[in-house]
């Protein structure tokens, strides 16, 4: 295939913009624009793996799958599951914070390297959201089911139904109705919605997201997480991008889409996802009292990451090294 050239005309932004020296290296490498910077640097090495937060069960269950050969689909659907089981994350399928009325409900998507989608809303009742996604994707001639008819046919697929609302979500739950102030909580501890990308050995890309959604949501609320464009976006042919945070911000913006277009345009990830933020800010003054964060890979393996507050971070496992990389983020620039 033609190798694309991508534009870093932004170098100097992005120098300046990433805080780890790791992740500076790789936003400059292979810089086709700047001969001077690609001698020094190594090119980008696939496969590559990245996820939202800090999350190094998840990206070593994908990183694993991409070693044995697997396609970028499968290893994003592996990495999300382990999130999705782990009842210690309380944002991702079983153990999720449920919404107001004490419902655990789950939404997630998946995206392959021609361009198709699967995805669940308001899922109750199944651990692994991310599997039925796939499975609507790959087994039906939809993209998108929601609430019931999506829980019946997960069962239908063999997924056993559970209760997802372990005790400590629900005391967490019981603590909270003491108040019942509805706030959306910027960080919730040092994770939130896993929003996975990987590029496999043939340079393939898929992307994955699942989320239980904001804590304590009003019934029936649906987020980015699960809506093409929004949550995640994948091309094949150009990079693929995720979101994490309050989703109403993400959805109005179109986020992971903008991403993926401005790095069709010649943004690197870093960039793009800059200018994503940045549509977010200057379209609402209220974005103090909320988080958004980004990440990106274009086809050449390169990373982006951005958020509007401190504290976000983001896996890569890349050269056989799993890391957890903070983002830099807006606020600091004000
Ligand atoms: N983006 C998710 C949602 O709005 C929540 C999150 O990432 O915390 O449902």
């Amino acid at each position: 295939m033609k190798r694309r050239k991508f534009i870093q005309n932004a170098s100097l932004s992005s120098l300046a913009l990433v805080s780890s020296s790791s992740l500076i290296a790789c936003e400059n490498k292979n810089t086709d624009s700047n001969d001077a910077i690609v001698g020094d640097l190594p090119v980008p090495t696939l496969p590559l793996v990245v996820a939202t937060w800090n999350v190094p069960n998840a990206t070593a269950a994908a990183w694993k799958a991409l070693e044995e050969g697997k396609s970028a689909l499968d290893a994003v659907e592996a990495g999300c599951r382990v999130e999705e089981a782990d009842v210690k994350n309380q944002s991702v399928g079983k153990g999720g914070l449920p919404d107001r009325d004490g419902n655990v409900t789950l939404d997630a998507c998946i995206m392959n390297k021609d361009g198709d989608y699967g995805a669940v809303v308001y899922l109750k009742d199944i651990v692994h959201p991310i599997s039925v996604a796939r499975k609507v994707m790959e087994k039906t001639p939809h993209v998108l089911m929601a609430g019931e008819g999506a829980r019946q046919f997960a069962i239908s697929e063999g997924h056993p139904m559970e209760n997802l609302l372990t005790k400590s979500s629900k005391k967490a739950w019981e603590e909270w109705q003491k108040t019942s102030e509805y706030k959306p909580v910027i960080n919730i501890e040092n994770h939130d919605t896993i929003g996975m990308l990987a590029i496999d050995k043939n340079g393939d890309l898929a992307g994955a997201c699942t989320t239980s959604g904001l804590a304590y949501k009003m019934a029936g609320r649906v987020g980015d997480s699960p809506i093409i464009g929004s949550g995640l976006f994948v091309d094949n042919e150009i990079g693929a991008a995720t979101a994490t945070g309050l989703g109403e911000e993400v959805l109005k913006t179109v986020g992971s889409f903008l991403i993926v277009e401005l790095m069709r345009q010649g943004k690197s990830p870093q960039a793009a996802c800059e200018e994503a933020i940045r549509r977010i800010v200057t379209k609402n003054k209220n974005h103090k009292d909320f988080q958004v964060g980004y990440i990106a890979v274009n086809k050449k393996g390169e990373v982006g990451a951005y958020s509007i507050h401190e504290w976000f971070s983001f896996m890569r496992y890349q050269d056989s090294k799993n890391e957890n990389i903070k983002s830099e983020f807006f606020l600091k620039t004000q």
